[in-house]
C-alpha cells in the first residue's frame, strides 16, 4: 500500500501522474524561485523587451513592483490580504 502511495506521488519523479494544471503550476513556481519570471524587467535583462518600466509608468516591472506596489493591483492585493488574515 505504502510503496503503491509512494510511486503515484509528485515526488517519484514519475510526472506523468501529473495533471496539466499541476506541471504548469510547478512551473511557474520554478520560474519564480529561479528568477525567471515574464515581468518586464526579466524580458529587458535577456534584451527582449525595450524598457523595464510597467505599463503603469510608476516603477520597474519587477516581483516586487508586481506583488507590492503597483496601484494596478491594489484592490487585488488588498482582497489576498484579507484572505489570509
Ligand atoms: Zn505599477
Amino acid at each position: 500500500m505504502y510503496q503503491n502511495d509512494l510511486r503515484n506521488s509528485s515526488f517519484s519523479g514519475q510526472q506523468d501522474h501529473l495533471s496539466k494544471e499541476q506541471m504548469h503550476r510547478h512551473h511557474r513556481y520554478a520560474r519564480l524561485l529561479l528568477n525567471d519570471t515574464t515581468l518586464r524587467a526579466h524580458h529587458y535583462h535577456m534584451g527582449l523587451a525595450d524598457t523595464k518600466v510597467f505599463e503603469c509608468n510608476q516603477g520597474v516591472e519587477d516581483v516586487y513592483h508586481f506583488f507590492f506596489q503597483c496601484t494596478r493591483y491594489k484592490d487585488t492585493r488588498k482582497q489576498l490580504l484579507q484572505s489570509v488574515q
